[in-house]
């Protein structure tokens, strides 16, 4: 029970309640000296005439004086938002003194008042006592030490002093009043501790509070992060990139965005596993981070896609993108390897390629696969040029399918030629296409488009429909190549088509050839394969098309069943310099090592043939000999380009 009552006294060192008493106080220690003040004022008024002057006006005027000053102070104290916990516990710690001091003071002048008057201004001074000390416990409600000393202080010297003075019915009024303190200090300390209570549950619900708020703050960042590169993620670019295309749009400003997209990852990723194409997505970030500021946002789009927004383009916005793009080109040192990957991106600039998200992220993703397919490594902005041929894109698709393969498509036959000796070894086939409502349309272009509306197979059998039927007027020395697009290798009903044309055809099929680009052959590796070695089953060759574009992985050269390579004109286009001989060279070097036929396309000078020649390569291919042709003319070419040597005129030596 002392325990308990010490207990009380001491004064909390919780910081939540020491601020919530401080409070409180704060409020209430201004109406306690005006409760004095009002007390005195009555005793004073009383005794006036019976105690002497200066124990009466004199102790009122210093004592108003010395509450007015106290009150003062305490509504000038600062509030619970601005004190320190320090601060408001040494204010609680001087409250709980001062109030034990005035407590002593305020009894003495009462028992001094009592010395003075008759039965009525003796009465009003235990009166005086009672509503004092009961008014000071309700006033220090919330400070238990201060309301306790004061009644200890008060009603302890007043019950001792009335008992020794004898008069009973003062002394029972004493004892009254002891005991009402009493009880009421005991009510007193119960609503303290509901009190105490209170404040705990609340202090613990704002920290709860604060816990939820920052884990949904967290959830929201995780919501808007990539997990695996921590830049911004798909749904938090889409947001902003709303926001900042309304903000230039209110401001009447430029703003930008730029599609990226990264160069042979699938690659790495399938030769190297995923978990290395993984941790290559993380130093791509880690790269692509260094570029953000608050004007801009990198952000993952998903797979090796990332996207960037630009509130304020610069002038040259399609440099900055391209240096974002250059700062992917250098090597990423990824468990003891070395891997070089590339970046091609679009850039769409609003308001000139268009006015909404979807239009210009439609937009700058086309100047990035147009980046992709014609000059990888680059970055484009998206032009009238590129709008142009969305137009015609969509014009050849809405053609195309509604197109008579029968007596619109037609094959040309260019030849490939022996640089040693001349012959012509064997006539790719190439696809053409005149549509009644656009006219003439390169095959780069409709394949894609076939590519696009799924109807590349049925194209592809058209053709090589045609194909088989005039190559099989042609001498027999002459092989014949063929280009086959993803879809028909991993295919597995066309290549049944395509065998079943060859076999109704009179073509040995081990005069064809058939040519397959590394990026044909990449999208789905196994299923290519597997299509490769059927056709191959048949006695068919395959070449790999265009090396040195693209992937260009020695890798696949060796994994992968083929009988030649073609290599692409841009070697050929790069010959007149000596790095170009040697890259050349290198790559016929390798050829041979993996015992693999070398055709060199696009041969359009007597220099380059030169060259070739010189550098052993003796399959050839281009404008110096011929132009793609029909099969007419391709028959009347031969006739005069035929070697009519060692007792054979009518044919051709088969290679
Ligand atoms: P490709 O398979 O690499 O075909 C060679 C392309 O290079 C042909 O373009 C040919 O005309 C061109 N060429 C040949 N020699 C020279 C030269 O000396 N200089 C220059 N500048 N170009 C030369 P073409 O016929 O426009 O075909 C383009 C591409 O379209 C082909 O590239 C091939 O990938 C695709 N393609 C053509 N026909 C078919 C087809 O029937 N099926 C499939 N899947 N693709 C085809
Ligand atoms: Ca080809
Ligand atoms: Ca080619």
């Amino acid at each position: 029970m002392a325990k308990d009552m010490l207990n009380w006294l001491r004064i909390s060192h919780e910081p939540d309640i020491v601020i919530a008493q401080y409070g409180e106080l704060k409020r209430q220690v201004p109406l306690l000296y005006t409760l004095l003040v009002l007390n005195a004022c009555a005793v004073t008024y009383t005794h006036y005439g019976f105690a002497p002057f200066w124990a009466t006006i004199g102790f009122l005027g210093a004592l108003i004086s010395t509450c007015c000053w106290r009150i003062f102070r305490w509504l000038r104290a600062p509030d619970t938002g601005e004190i320190s916990v320090e601060v408001a516990r040494a204010q609680l710690v001087s409250t709980t003194v001062l109030a034990g001091v005035l407590g002593a003071i305020f009894l003495v002048w009462s028992l001094l008042m009592n010395e003075y008057g008759g039965v009525e201004q003796h009465g009003h001074v235990a009166l005086f006592i009672a509503a004092t000390v009961i008014g000071c416990i309700f006033c220090l409600s919330h400070l238990p030490s201060a309301a306790m000393l004061v009644t200890a202080v008060v009603t302890l010297p007043y019950l001792v002093y009335y008992l020794w003075r004898g008069d009973p019915v003062f002394v029972a009024m004493a004892l009254n009043i002891a005991l009402v303190t009493g009880v009421m200090v005991r009510v007193l300390l119960n609503g303290f501790r509901g009190f105490t209570n209170m404040i705990r549950s609340k202090a613990e619900l704002v920290r709860e509070q604060e816990e939820t708020q920052r884990l949904s703050v967290e959830n929201g960042h995780l919501a808007y992060t990539d997990m695996l590169t921590g830049l911004p993620n798909r749904r938090h670019f889409f947001n902003r990139f709303e926001e900042w295309l309304q903000a230039a749009k209110t401001d009447n400003r430029q703003m930008a965005i730029a599609v990226l997209d990264l160069d042979r990852f699938k690659a790495i990723n399938d030769t190297y596993g995923h978990a290395c194409g993984d941790r290559l997505l993380v130093e791509v970030g880690a790269r692509l981070s260094n570029f953000t500021s608050d004007r801009i946002i990198l952000a993952r789009l998903g797979g090796d896609e990332f996207g960037v927004l630009f509130a304020d383009p610069p002038t040259h916005v399609q440099t900055a993108a391209q240096t974002i793009c250059k700062a992917l080109a250098n090597p990423f040192y990824i468990d003891g390897r070395t891997i070089t990957i590339g970046c091609s991106g679009g850039v769409a600039v609003f308001p000139e390629a268009g006015s909404t998200v979807h239009e210009l992220f439609d937009r700058a993703d086309y100047a990035a696969y147009h980046m992709k397919t014609y000059d990888r490594g680059g970055c484009a902005v998206f032009s009238f040029e590129h709008e142009n041929r969305i137009r015609s894109e969509i014009a050849i698709e809405n053609a195309l399918v509604s197109a008579n393969f029968e007596t619109e498509l037609h094959v040309c036959y260019q030849p490939i030629v022996c640089t040693q000796s001349g012959d012509v070894l064997s006539i790719e086939a190439l696809g053409r296409w005149t549509s009644p409502v656009i006219g003439l349309v390169p095959p780069d272009r409709f394949i894609v488009a076939a590519e696009k509306l799924n109807i590349i197979n049925d194209l592809t059998l058209a053709l090589f429909r045609k194909a088989l039927i005039e190559f099989s007027a042609m001498p027999h020395s002459i092989r014949l190549s063929f280009n086959l697009s993803t879809k028909d290798i991993t295919s597995v009903p066309t290549l049944g088509s395509i065998i079943d044309l060859i076999n109704e055809s009179c073509v040995d099929p081990r005069r064809i050839t058939f040519e397959l680009t590394e990026t044909a052959v990449m999208r789905d590796f196994d299923a290519a394969v597997r299509g490769i070695q059927s056709l191959r089953a048949l006695g068919a060759r395959f070449a790999l098309d265009d090396f040195g574009v693209g992937y260009s992985s020695l890798g696949h050269l060796r994994r992968l069943p083929f009988d030649k390579v073609k290599l692409d004109r841009s070697f050929i286009e790069n010959m007149d310099e000596p790095s170009g001989r040697n890259i050349f060279s290198g790559v016929l070097a390798l050829c041979r090592t993996l015992e693999l036929d070398c055709v060199a396309e696009g041969v359009e000078t007597e220099e380059q043939l030169a060259w070739l020649a010189d550098l052993g390569c003796q399959r050839v291919q281009g404008y110096l000999f011929a132009k793609p042709m029909p099969a007419l003319d391709l028959a009347a070419w031969l006739l005069t380009h035929m070697i009519p040597d060692r007792g054979r005129t009518s044919e051709l030596r088969i290679a």
